[in-house]
Protein backbone atom coordinates (compact mmCIF):
# COMPACT_ATOMS: atom_id res chain seq x y z
CA UNK A 1 0.00 0.00 0.00
CA UNK A 2 1.42 3.62 -0.80
CA UNK A 3 2.21 5.36 2.35
CA UNK A 4 0.16 7.84 3.63
CA UNK A 5 0.58 11.47 3.62
CA UNK A 6 2.19 13.23 7.23
CA UNK A 7 0.29 15.72 8.99
CA UNK A 8 1.67 17.76 11.95
CA UNK A 9 -1.94 18.86 14.37
CA UNK A 10 -1.36 20.59 17.56
CA UNK A 11 -4.34 20.45 20.25
CA UNK A 12 -4.77 23.74 22.00
CA UNK A 13 -7.34 25.41 24.47
CA UNK A 14 -7.99 26.14 27.58
CA UNK A 15 -6.30 23.84 30.36
CA UNK A 16 -8.99 21.14 31.52
CA UNK A 17 -11.31 21.84 28.17
CA UNK A 18 -9.82 18.14 27.70
CA UNK A 19 -6.75 18.30 25.22
CA UNK A 20 -5.27 14.85 26.78
CA UNK A 21 -8.54 13.17 26.69
CA UNK A 22 -8.85 13.73 23.20
CA UNK A 23 -5.47 12.80 22.77
CA UNK A 24 -5.67 9.28 24.11
CA UNK A 25 -9.82 8.88 22.52
CA UNK A 26 -8.30 9.82 19.06
CA UNK A 27 -5.56 7.24 19.86
CA UNK A 28 -7.87 4.90 20.93
CA UNK A 29 -10.40 4.81 18.06
CA UNK A 30 -7.46 4.89 15.95
CA UNK A 31 -6.47 1.11 17.17
CA UNK A 32 -3.24 2.54 18.32
CA UNK A 33 -3.24 1.21 21.32
CA UNK A 34 -1.44 -2.55 21.32
CA UNK A 35 -3.55 -5.48 21.98
CA UNK A 36 -1.32 -7.07 24.76
CA UNK A 37 -1.69 -4.05 26.43
CA UNK A 38 -5.61 -3.53 26.22
CA UNK A 39 -5.62 -7.37 27.14
CA UNK A 40 -3.17 -7.19 30.28
CA UNK A 41 -5.41 -3.96 31.17
CA UNK A 42 -8.45 -5.64 30.65
CA UNK A 43 -7.29 -8.34 33.08
CA UNK A 44 -6.59 -5.36 35.83
CA UNK A 45 -9.81 -3.63 35.38
CA UNK A 46 -11.78 -6.95 35.79
CA UNK A 47 -9.90 -7.60 39.00
CA UNK A 48 -10.98 -4.52 40.27
CA UNK A 49 -14.08 -4.57 38.37
CA UNK A 50 -13.78 -1.62 36.41
CA UNK A 51 -16.37 -0.68 33.54
CA UNK A 52 -14.39 1.61 30.64
CA UNK A 53 -11.12 0.10 30.87
CA UNK A 54 -9.50 0.43 27.70
CA UNK A 55 -9.91 4.50 27.38
CA UNK A 56 -9.16 4.77 30.61
CA UNK A 57 -5.99 2.85 29.70
CA UNK A 58 -5.05 5.69 27.71
CA UNK A 59 -5.46 8.28 29.66
CA UNK A 60 -3.31 7.10 32.97
CA UNK A 61 -0.77 6.37 30.51
CA UNK A 62 -0.53 9.96 29.12
CA UNK A 63 -0.67 11.57 32.24
CA UNK A 64 1.66 9.61 33.87
CA UNK A 65 4.39 10.60 31.52
CA UNK A 66 2.97 14.28 32.06
CA UNK A 67 3.88 13.78 35.64
CA UNK A 68 7.61 12.55 35.19
CA UNK A 69 8.10 15.56 32.20
CA UNK A 70 8.23 13.03 29.84
CA UNK A 71 7.45 14.40 26.13
CA UNK A 72 5.08 11.15 25.34
CA UNK A 73 6.72 9.02 22.90
CA UNK A 74 6.00 9.87 19.56
CA UNK A 75 5.24 6.86 18.19
CA UNK A 76 1.94 6.76 21.15
CA UNK A 77 0.97 10.16 19.11
CA UNK A 78 0.83 9.07 15.94
CA UNK A 79 -2.21 7.10 14.31
CA UNK A 80 -4.10 6.92 10.70
CA UNK A 81 -7.11 8.35 9.60
CA UNK A 82 -8.25 7.15 6.25
CA UNK A 83 -6.08 9.81 4.78
CA UNK A 84 -3.55 10.68 6.43
CA UNK A 85 -0.79 9.76 9.23
CA UNK A 86 -1.42 12.48 11.87
CA UNK A 87 0.94 13.21 14.50
CA UNK A 88 -0.38 15.18 17.47
CA UNK A 89 2.77 17.47 18.57
CA UNK A 90 2.91 19.24 21.37
CA UNK A 91 0.46 21.39 23.21
CA UNK A 92 0.80 24.82 24.17
CA UNK A 93 1.92 24.64 27.73
CA UNK A 94 4.25 22.01 26.98
CA UNK A 95 7.92 23.37 27.65
CA UNK A 96 9.28 23.50 24.64
CA UNK A 97 5.96 23.79 22.35
CA UNK A 98 6.48 27.33 21.36
CA UNK A 99 10.36 27.13 21.13
CA UNK A 100 9.62 23.53 19.05
CA UNK A 101 7.25 25.10 16.85
CA UNK A 102 9.56 28.09 15.61
CA UNK A 103 12.52 26.06 15.15
CA UNK A 104 10.33 23.73 13.11
CA UNK A 105 11.08 20.58 15.08
CA UNK A 106 7.68 20.12 15.02
CA UNK A 107 5.74 22.67 12.74
CA UNK A 108 2.02 22.00 13.10
CA UNK A 109 0.34 22.13 9.72
CA UNK A 110 -3.19 22.62 11.77
CA UNK A 111 -4.36 22.70 15.06
CA UNK A 112 -7.78 21.48 17.15
CA UNK A 113 -9.08 24.06 19.12
CA UNK A 114 -10.72 22.37 22.21
CA UNK A 115 -13.27 24.59 23.77
CA UNK A 116 -15.30 22.63 26.22
CA UNK A 117 -19.24 23.39 26.54
CA UNK A 118 -19.73 24.21 30.00
CA UNK A 119 -17.17 27.05 30.40
CA UNK A 120 -17.04 28.23 26.79
CA UNK A 121 -14.49 30.46 25.68
CA UNK A 122 -11.73 31.45 28.37
CA UNK A 123 -8.16 32.81 28.54
CA UNK A 124 -6.09 30.61 27.34
CA UNK A 125 -8.76 29.57 24.70
CA UNK A 126 -7.77 32.99 23.69
CA UNK A 127 -3.76 32.70 24.15
CA UNK A 128 -4.01 29.60 22.09
CA UNK A 129 -6.07 31.36 19.41
CA UNK A 130 -3.70 34.60 19.13
CA UNK A 131 -0.49 32.45 19.45
CA UNK A 132 -1.54 29.82 16.76
CA UNK A 133 -2.14 32.93 14.25
CA UNK A 134 1.17 34.41 14.99
CA UNK A 135 2.97 30.88 14.51
CA UNK A 136 1.03 30.05 10.88
CA UNK A 137 -1.14 27.71 11.65
CA UNK A 138 -3.52 28.84 9.16
CA UNK A 139 -6.15 25.27 9.46
CA UNK A 140 -8.18 24.84 12.42
CA UNK A 141 -10.74 22.33 14.02
CA UNK A 142 -12.83 23.00 16.59
CA UNK A 143 -14.11 20.37 19.23
CA UNK A 144 -16.96 21.69 21.79
CA UNK A 145 -16.41 19.25 24.11
CA UNK A 146 -17.97 17.92 26.94
CA UNK A 147 -21.34 17.75 25.32
CA UNK A 148 -22.16 15.27 28.06
CA UNK A 149 -21.96 18.07 30.15
CA UNK A 150 -24.75 20.18 28.50
CA UNK A 151 -26.84 16.98 28.11
CA UNK A 152 -25.99 17.70 24.45
CA UNK A 153 -28.17 20.55 24.76
CA UNK A 154 -27.92 22.18 20.91
CA UNK A 155 -28.79 25.86 22.29
CA UNK A 156 -25.96 25.53 24.32
CA UNK A 157 -23.71 24.55 21.51
CA UNK A 158 -24.51 27.02 19.43
CA UNK A 159 -23.47 29.85 22.39
CA UNK A 160 -20.38 28.54 22.53
CA UNK A 161 -19.91 28.54 18.79
CA UNK A 162 -20.65 31.63 18.29
CA UNK A 163 -17.96 32.54 20.88
CA UNK A 164 -15.14 30.74 19.48
CA UNK A 165 -16.62 32.69 16.38
CA UNK A 166 -16.12 35.80 17.02
CA UNK A 167 -12.60 35.16 18.34
CA UNK A 168 -11.33 33.20 15.18
CA UNK A 169 -12.30 36.11 13.07
CA UNK A 170 -10.69 39.10 15.37
CA UNK A 171 -7.72 37.15 14.72
CA UNK A 172 -8.23 36.62 10.99
CA UNK A 173 -9.39 33.15 10.72
CA UNK A 174 -11.69 32.61 7.80
CA UNK A 175 -14.44 30.82 9.81
CA UNK A 176 -16.30 29.36 6.69
CA UNK A 177 -13.68 26.92 5.77
CA UNK A 178 -13.48 25.61 9.98
CA UNK A 179 -15.94 22.65 11.01
CA UNK A 180 -17.19 22.87 14.69
CA UNK A 181 -17.84 19.48 15.59
CA UNK A 182 -20.14 18.50 19.33
CA UNK A 183 -17.74 16.10 20.93
CA UNK A 184 -17.25 14.06 24.12
CA UNK A 185 -13.80 13.17 24.10
CA UNK A 186 -14.89 10.83 27.35
CA UNK A 187 -17.59 9.19 25.66
CA UNK A 188 -16.47 9.26 22.13
CA UNK A 189 -18.83 11.39 20.54
CA UNK A 190 -18.18 12.58 17.12
CA UNK A 191 -14.48 11.48 17.13
CA UNK A 192 -14.61 8.63 15.21
CA UNK A 193 -18.34 8.19 14.68
CA UNK A 194 -21.56 10.29 14.55
CA UNK A 195 -23.46 10.48 17.76
CA UNK A 196 -26.63 9.15 18.28
CA UNK A 197 -26.70 12.17 21.08
CA UNK A 198 -26.61 14.92 18.67
CA UNK A 199 -29.11 14.64 15.95
CA UNK A 200 -29.14 18.15 15.25
CA UNK A 201 -25.72 17.78 13.96
CA UNK A 202 -25.05 16.96 10.46
CA UNK A 203 -21.06 18.34 9.77
CA UNK A 204 -18.17 15.92 10.02
CA UNK A 205 -16.55 13.82 13.04
CA UNK A 206 -13.16 14.55 14.11
CA UNK A 207 -11.39 11.80 12.01
CA UNK A 208 -14.00 13.32 9.15
CA UNK A 209 -12.58 16.58 9.44
CA UNK A 210 -9.14 15.57 9.87
CA UNK A 211 -9.32 13.89 6.35
CA UNK A 212 -10.25 17.42 4.95
CA UNK A 213 -7.65 19.67 5.82
CA UNK A 214 -4.88 20.36 3.16
CA UNK A 215 -1.45 18.72 3.48
CA UNK A 216 1.19 21.16 3.60
CA UNK A 217 2.78 22.08 0.52
CA UNK A 218 5.97 21.63 -0.38
CA UNK A 219 7.52 25.02 -1.17
CA UNK A 220 9.90 23.72 -4.51
CA UNK A 221 10.24 27.30 -6.01
CA UNK A 222 11.52 29.12 -3.71
CA UNK A 223 14.75 29.50 -3.01
CA UNK A 224 17.29 26.83 -1.76
CA UNK A 225 17.43 26.82 1.94
CA UNK A 226 19.18 24.11 4.23
CA UNK A 227 20.02 24.90 8.16
CA UNK A 228 22.75 23.00 9.49
CA UNK A 229 22.00 20.94 12.18
CA UNK A 230 25.24 19.01 12.87
CA UNK A 231 28.30 19.03 10.88
CA UNK A 232 30.65 15.68 10.19
CA UNK A 233 33.96 14.76 8.59
CA UNK A 234 33.62 11.21 7.76
CA UNK A 235 37.33 9.18 6.51
CA UNK A 236 37.23 8.60 2.37
CA UNK A 237 33.80 11.38 2.06
CA UNK A 238 34.34 14.69 3.67
CA UNK A 239 33.01 17.01 5.28
CA UNK A 240 29.02 16.04 6.05
CA UNK A 241 26.67 18.41 7.04
CA UNK A 242 23.58 17.18 8.01
CA UNK A 243 19.98 19.34 8.15
CA UNK A 244 16.87 19.35 7.03
CA UNK A 245 15.75 20.99 3.23
CA UNK A 246 13.22 24.01 4.50
CA UNK A 247 12.63 25.50 0.73
CA UNK A 248 14.25 24.85 -2.73
CA UNK A 249 15.81 21.61 -4.31
CA UNK A 250 19.19 20.48 -3.56
CA UNK A 251 20.81 18.10 -6.45
CA UNK A 252 24.23 16.51 -6.86
CA UNK A 253 26.29 18.45 -8.75
CA UNK A 254 24.73 21.87 -7.59
CA UNK A 255 27.32 24.70 -6.56
CA UNK A 256 26.16 25.86 -2.75
CA UNK A 257 26.53 28.34 -0.24
CA UNK A 258 27.11 28.69 3.34
CA UNK A 259 26.35 31.36 4.83
CA UNK A 260 27.34 33.51 7.63
CA UNK A 261 30.83 32.09 6.65
CA UNK A 262 30.41 32.87 3.26
CA UNK A 263 32.31 29.13 1.92
CA UNK A 264 31.17 27.33 -1.01
CA UNK A 265 31.48 24.12 -2.42
CA UNK A 266 29.53 21.68 -4.63
CA UNK A 267 27.51 18.86 -3.65
CA UNK A 268 29.05 15.64 -4.62
CA UNK A 269 26.41 13.07 -2.99
CA UNK A 270 23.46 13.35 -1.06
CA UNK A 271 22.19 10.40 1.58
CA UNK A 272 18.82 10.09 3.18
CA UNK A 273 17.73 7.35 5.58
CA UNK A 274 20.96 5.92 5.08
CA UNK A 275 20.11 5.73 0.87
CA UNK A 276 21.96 7.82 -1.61
CA UNK A 277 19.51 9.87 -3.45
CA UNK A 278 19.73 12.50 -6.55
CA UNK A 279 17.84 15.41 -5.44
CA UNK A 280 16.31 16.18 -2.08
CA UNK A 281 12.97 18.20 -1.17
CA UNK A 282 11.47 19.94 1.31
CA UNK A 283 10.87 17.80 4.68
CA UNK A 284 13.83 15.64 3.82
CA UNK A 285 16.65 15.32 6.18
CA UNK A 286 19.76 14.97 4.40
CA UNK A 287 23.23 14.46 4.89
CA UNK A 288 25.43 16.15 2.16
CA UNK A 289 28.95 15.51 1.22
CA UNK A 290 30.60 18.78 0.25
CA UNK A 291 33.45 19.29 -1.89
CA UNK A 292 35.25 22.05 -1.36
CA UNK A 293 34.66 22.61 2.27
CA UNK A 294 35.72 21.67 5.77
CA UNK A 295 34.41 20.60 8.78
CA UNK A 296 35.61 23.64 10.51
CA UNK A 297 34.48 25.72 8.06
CA UNK A 298 30.49 25.67 8.84
CA UNK A 299 28.92 25.05 11.65
CA UNK A 300 25.46 24.33 13.27
CA UNK A 301 23.04 27.60 12.78
CA UNK A 302 24.75 28.22 9.35
CA UNK A 303 22.39 28.01 6.54
CA UNK A 304 22.90 26.39 2.65
CA UNK A 305 21.64 27.85 0.09
CA UNK A 306 22.55 27.84 -3.90
CA UNK A 307 24.98 31.33 -4.71
CA UNK A 308 22.92 32.76 -6.94
CA UNK A 309 19.91 33.43 -4.11
CA UNK A 310 22.10 32.93 -1.09
CA UNK A 311 20.37 32.91 2.47
CA UNK A 312 20.67 36.46 4.17
CA UNK A 313 22.52 37.50 6.54
CA UNK A 314 21.35 40.30 8.39
CA UNK A 315 22.91 43.24 10.20
CA UNK A 316 19.20 43.79 11.70
CA UNK A 317 15.80 42.37 11.29
CA UNK A 318 12.52 44.41 12.04
CA UNK A 319 10.08 42.27 13.76
CA UNK A 320 6.68 41.57 15.23
CA UNK A 321 6.54 39.69 18.53
CA UNK A 322 4.51 38.82 21.39
CA UNK A 323 5.82 39.02 24.74
CA UNK A 324 4.69 36.06 26.49
CA UNK A 325 6.43 35.90 29.93
CA UNK A 326 8.89 38.52 31.01
CA UNK A 327 9.53 39.29 34.79
CA UNK A 328 9.90 42.75 34.18
CA UNK A 329 10.21 44.60 30.92
CA UNK A 330 11.79 44.66 27.85
CA UNK A 331 12.96 47.90 26.85
CA UNK A 332 16.26 48.84 24.09
CA UNK A 333 19.56 47.35 25.30
CA UNK A 334 18.25 43.92 26.31
CA UNK A 335 19.92 41.01 24.51
CA UNK A 336 18.35 37.97 24.88
CA UNK A 337 19.05 34.67 22.76
CA UNK A 338 16.90 34.27 19.39
CA UNK A 339 16.06 31.03 18.15
CA UNK A 340 15.47 30.63 14.53
CA UNK A 341 15.73 27.85 12.68
CA UNK A 342 18.67 25.89 13.82
CA UNK A 343 20.74 29.33 15.09
CA UNK A 344 20.94 30.77 18.83
CA UNK A 345 22.39 34.25 18.46
CA UNK A 346 22.05 37.01 21.08
CA UNK A 347 20.34 39.70 19.53
CA UNK A 348 19.88 43.31 20.99
CA UNK A 349 16.94 44.95 20.97
CA UNK A 350 18.15 48.65 19.24
CA UNK A 351 14.55 50.13 18.78
CA UNK A 352 10.76 49.50 20.33
CA UNK A 353 9.03 51.06 17.12
CA UNK A 354 5.32 50.53 18.17
CA UNK A 355 3.22 48.37 20.26
CA UNK A 356 0.03 46.80 18.84
CA UNK A 357 -3.16 45.56 18.96
CA UNK A 358 -2.93 41.62 18.67
CA UNK A 359 -6.04 41.39 17.56
CA UNK A 360 -6.64 44.13 14.97
CA UNK A 361 -3.22 45.14 14.31
CA UNK A 362 -3.66 48.64 14.85
CA UNK A 363 -0.96 50.75 16.37
CA UNK A 364 -1.83 51.46 20.36
CA UNK A 365 1.69 53.73 20.71
CA UNK A 366 4.69 54.66 18.65
CA UNK A 367 7.96 54.58 20.36
CA UNK A 368 6.47 52.61 23.81
CA UNK A 369 9.44 52.81 26.38
CA UNK A 370 9.30 49.46 27.33
CA UNK A 371 7.15 46.19 26.26
CA UNK A 372 5.97 43.66 29.17
CA UNK A 373 3.86 40.33 29.18
CA UNK A 374 0.84 40.03 26.84
CA UNK A 375 2.13 43.19 24.46
CA UNK A 376 2.33 42.80 20.68
CA UNK A 377 5.25 45.00 19.04
CA UNK A 378 7.08 45.89 15.92
CA UNK A 379 10.85 45.73 17.28
CA UNK A 380 14.30 46.18 15.51
CA UNK A 381 16.85 43.67 16.67
CA UNK A 382 20.33 43.73 15.81
CA UNK A 383 22.32 39.96 16.10
CA UNK A 384 25.55 40.11 18.65
CA UNK A 385 26.97 38.13 15.50
CA UNK A 386 26.81 37.00 12.27
CA UNK A 387 23.35 35.42 11.54
CA UNK A 388 20.90 34.24 8.63
CA UNK A 389 17.17 35.32 9.30
CA UNK A 390 14.25 35.37 5.98
CA UNK A 391 11.44 37.47 6.13
CA UNK A 392 8.34 35.28 6.99
CA UNK A 393 6.41 36.02 4.12
CA UNK A 394 9.56 35.25 1.20
CA UNK A 395 10.61 31.78 3.34
CA UNK A 396 8.56 31.41 6.80
CA UNK A 397 10.48 28.74 8.25
CA UNK A 398 13.45 30.90 8.31
CA UNK A 399 11.14 34.35 9.17
CA UNK A 400 10.21 32.83 13.07
CA UNK A 401 12.00 33.10 15.85
CA UNK A 402 11.67 32.25 19.99
CA UNK A 403 12.68 34.60 22.43
CA UNK A 404 14.86 32.73 25.01
CA UNK A 405 15.67 34.29 28.35
CA UNK A 406 15.93 32.47 31.38
CA UNK A 407 15.51 29.19 30.79
CA UNK A 408 11.89 30.12 29.41
CA UNK A 409 10.52 31.45 26.03
CA UNK A 410 9.82 35.16 26.69
CA UNK A 411 8.56 36.00 23.30
CA UNK A 412 7.43 34.93 19.77
CA UNK A 413 8.34 36.66 16.67
CA UNK A 414 8.42 36.75 12.97
CA UNK A 415 10.61 38.77 10.81
CA UNK A 416 8.97 41.73 8.58
CA UNK A 417 12.11 43.00 6.79
CA UNK A 418 15.66 42.47 7.04
CA UNK A 419 18.98 45.41 6.04
CA UNK A 420 20.99 42.83 4.93
CA UNK A 421 24.61 42.92 6.50
CA UNK A 422 27.37 44.64 3.27
P1 LIG B 1 -6.57 19.24 29.33
O1 LIG B 1 -6.00 20.01 30.49
O2 LIG B 1 -7.18 20.15 28.31
O3 LIG B 1 -5.62 18.25 28.72
O4 LIG B 1 -7.83 18.42 29.93
P2 LIG B 1 -7.95 16.87 30.29
O5 LIG B 1 -8.03 16.05 29.08
O6 LIG B 1 -6.91 16.54 31.30
O7 LIG B 1 -9.39 16.85 30.96
C1 LIG B 1 -9.69 17.57 32.14
C2 LIG B 1 -10.84 16.89 32.87
O8 LIG B 1 -12.01 16.93 32.06
C3 LIG B 1 -10.57 15.42 33.15
O9 LIG B 1 -11.11 15.12 34.42
C4 LIG B 1 -11.33 14.70 32.06
O10 LIG B 1 -11.76 13.42 32.45
C5 LIG B 1 -12.51 15.63 31.84
N1 LIG B 1 -13.03 15.54 30.48
C6 LIG B 1 -12.33 15.63 29.30
N2 LIG B 1 -13.17 15.51 28.25
C7 LIG B 1 -14.41 15.33 28.76
C8 LIG B 1 -15.70 15.14 28.18
O11 LIG B 1 -15.90 15.10 26.95
N3 LIG B 1 -16.75 15.01 29.03
C9 LIG B 1 -16.59 15.05 30.39
N4 LIG B 1 -17.68 14.91 31.15
N5 LIG B 1 -15.40 15.22 30.96
C10 LIG B 1 -14.32 15.36 30.17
Amino acid sequence: AKEKEHINVAMIGHVDHGKSTLIGRLLYEAGEIPEHIIEKYRKEAQEKGKATFEFAWVMDRLKEERERGITIDVAHRKFKTQKYEITIVDCPGHRDFIKNMITGASQADAAILVVAADDGVQAQTKEHVFLSRTLGINQMIVAINKMDKVNYDQKRYEEVKEQVVKLLKMVGYKVDEIPFIPTSAYNGDNVLKKSDKTPWYNGPTIFEALDTLKPPEKPVDKPLRIPIQDVYSISGVGTVPVGRVETGVLKVGDKVIFEPPGVSGEVKSIEMHHEPIKEAYPGDNIGFNVRGVGKNDIRRGDVCGHPDNPPTVARDFTAQIIVLQHPTAITVGYTPVVHAHTAQVACKFVELLKKIDPRTGQVKEENPQFLKTGDAAVVKLEPTRPMVVEKVKEIPPLGRFAIRDMGMTVAAGMVLDVTPRK
